[in-house]
């Protein structure tokens, strides 16, 4: 058992601390570029006011509310009562947000339109400790401050929503916190949103941004800098370069087979332990002739209503979100060609960087040549087809 199995086996059922995300979450201008990503929101929207049969009249629980976003959302479908749950300090903006006069319409109950017009909740200022105390009865999105595993509501939810999803599906481990919310909170025979997630990977040539890592690491080559020989580090800074994970588009024709490996995740039935540890096995035809540089990867959230499957795409041949693509290079490349197979996996633990290390294992299939590589999702190195757009450290 290695150090890591260890760390893995003593950890409880609880959730990672999401607190080193929380000073970054309770900045406006990180939850404005979540918002402003248009394929996620309208996909959002469209999942929950397109199936406003699952929410008309029914107990929603937001899981990350953020600014409260979906939370509007359910109750622009019609949603009885949403709680809005959110760890950072972002939670006193929704719910000013929620009071306020444009959004009263939203936030309070329909019956009274006076009473609607009449100010602000009493749910502005929210600590974990006084949220209960605070709540208006007849508030119809009740902000809660607190990590949703701490926090308690005093009913349990037809449904559940959240935006849960980091680079490549599973960074940030917030998933673990909305599964936790599912198995405290959700009434038996209840909806979570998104349903499930599904994680993709190819095989793909690219020797610029092969030779772009190279050449950081030839840095530690020098044998004199200022008279210092770094040689002996060369060895651990490629290491450390092909251990990033590179976020950013490729484009669909750097894949070198048609084949796409998968693994789902079943948000209604799978667990916390299923989250932390996994694995995607892979094989996959050769059609090009090319050097296999590594694996391209991506994820897609779907939302299973009752009136419609709405799917969330990060594929390379869908339109671009903010969580791009991610990929994992192989330092030492594979030189491939056409009618052989690679076959192989990608291995995904946990780690205590609220992200996972993936160990890469690949095997030229029939011959002895094969090529491994560990990469750290949480250590991201931005690559952007175009150049100038904004480089965005959260997914
Ligand atoms: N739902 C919003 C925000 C999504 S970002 C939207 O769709 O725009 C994820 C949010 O979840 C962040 O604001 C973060 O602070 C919050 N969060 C992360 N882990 C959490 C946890 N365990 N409990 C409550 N909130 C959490």
């Amino acid at each position: 058992m290695s150090a890591l199995d260890r760390a893995t086996a003593d950890e409880t059922e609880r959730p990672p601390d999401p607190s080193a995300f929380g000073v970054y979450y309770a900045r406006l201008q990180h939850q404005q570029n979540m918002l402003q990503d248009v394929v996620r929101t309208d996909t959002y929207r469209r999942a929950i006011v397109g199936n406003a049969d699952d929410f008309r009249g029914k107990v929603v629980l937001d899981v990350g509310a953020g600014t409260g976003i979906l939370s509007f959302f359910a109750a622009q479908a019609g949603a009885g009562r949403v709680y809005a749950v959110e760890a950072s300090a972002m939670a006193e903006r929704a719910a000013s947000l929620a009071a306020s006069q444009g959004n009263a319409r939203l936030a309070r109950y329909a019956p009274d339109e006076s009473r609607a017009k009449a100010g602000a909740l009493s749910t502005s200022k929210l600590s974990a400790d006084a949220a209960w105390d605070a709540l208006d009865p007849t508030a119809r999105i009740h902000v809660v401050r607190g990590k949703v595993e701490d926090v308690t509501i005093p009913e349990h939810v037809d449904v559940i929503i959240s935006e849960p999803l980091g680079f490549l599906l599973v960074h940030e481990r917030m998933l673990e916190a909305f599964i936790n919310a599912r198995d405290r909170f959700l009434k038996s025979g209840g909806l979570v949103m998104p349903s499930r997630g599904d994680i993709f990977a190819q095989p793909i040539t690219d020797g610029q941004l092969w030779q772009e890592q190279e050449a950081k690491a030839s840095f530690w080559r020098s044998q004199d800098f200022h008279g210092v020989d770094l040689s002996a580090l060369h060895d651990a800074a490629l290491d450390e370069y092909f251990g990033q994970a590179v976020v950013g588009y490729y484009p669909p024709e750097a894949a070198v087979s048609d084949d796409v490996a998968t693994y789902a995740f079943d948000f209604g039935t799978c667990s916390v332990q299923d989250l932390r540890k996994f694995e995607i096995p892979f094989s996959f035809r050769i059609t090009k002739t090319a050097i296999l540089h590594g694996f391209g990867c991506w994820f897609d959230a779907r939302f299973d209503g009752s009136t419609e499957r709405v799917v969330l795409s990060t594929s390379p041949k869908a339109p671009g979100t903010h969580w791009y693509q991610s990929r994992l290079l192989l330092r030492r490349p594979i030189a491939v060609n056409p009618g052989q197979s690679i076959s192989g996996t990608l291995s995904f633990k946990v780690n205590d960087r609220l992200s996972y290390d993936v160990e890469v294992n690949v095997v030229l299939d029939g011959t002895s040549v094969s090529s491994h590589q560990r990469v750290r999702l949480d250590d991201q190195m931005y690559h952007y087809l175009t150049p100038g757009q904004p480089q965005v450290p959260h997914a």
